[in-house]
């Protein structure tokens, strides 16, 4: 069982998925084998290749696309499928929609991001994804902003929405949390929606 997490930088990705993996795998949460990964950067060459892409403001936004998709390749191949056919659940801090999102969207490069994806992973879908909702930035959004201040924001504002978006083309195959709460009532609702799923 796979279950990919999204969101936008800050919204607890990384700390959710660690407390679902000790969910997970103690004995109330039906004692699985659990692996956790990431992209970009789930092995030794998407390390490297993370290195690549964070090189610099630089990166030719197709060029970045690429690497990205390369990464992906290689870890679904190397490191997912091995793991989900060997009957372990799999926790993923991002995947195809932070492409769509960043790639596709705040770098403009539109559908073909997808469309190299579903090629670089032979078309390999999250089982779930879990969507981590939160307003962006809602401390400064009710100040008197600068441009560059709103039109972040206004970035910010449109990522979020693109990651609902997806998330309602496919209701099945996602659950939206509402992570601007503390972590534990986050972390229960995704327990019972990842529970929820594995059951189905
Ligand atoms: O989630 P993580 O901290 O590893 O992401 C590092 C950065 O890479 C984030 O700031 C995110 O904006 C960016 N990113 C991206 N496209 C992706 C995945 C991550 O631009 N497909
Ligand atoms: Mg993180």
């Amino acid at each position: 069982f796979w279950v990919v997490f999204e969101g936008a930088d800050g919204v607890g990705k990384t700390t959710q998925i660690e407390a679902l993996a000790a969910h997970l795998s103690g004995p109330a949460g039906g004692g699985h084998r659990v692996l956790t990964t990431r992209e970009p950067g789930g092995t030794d060459l998407g390390v490297e290749l993370r290195q690549a892409i964070m090189h610099g403001d630089h990166v030719a936004p197709r060029a970045e696309a690429l690497l990205y998709a390369a990464d992906r390749a290689h870890h679904i191949a190397t490191k997912v499928r091995p793991a989900l056919e060997d009957g372990q659940v799999v926790l993923q801090d991002r995947y195809l929609d932070s492409s769509i999102v960043y790639q596709g969207g705040a770098r403009g490069l539109g559908d073909m991001v997808e469309e190299i994806s579903l090629w670089a992973t032979e078309g390999l879908l999250p089982d779930l994804t879990i969507v981590l909702d939160m307003e962006p930035d809602p401390s400064r959004m009710a100040r008197d902003l600068d441009r560059v201040e709103r039109e972040t924001i206004e970035k910010a504002a449109t990522m979020r929405q693109t990651f609902l978006t997806l998330a309602s083309r496919d209701p099945g195959r996602y659950a939206v949390v509402d992570a601007g709460r503390p972590v534990e009532s986050v972390a229960g609702d995704v327990a019972v929606a990842v529970m929820d799923a594995m059951a189905a």
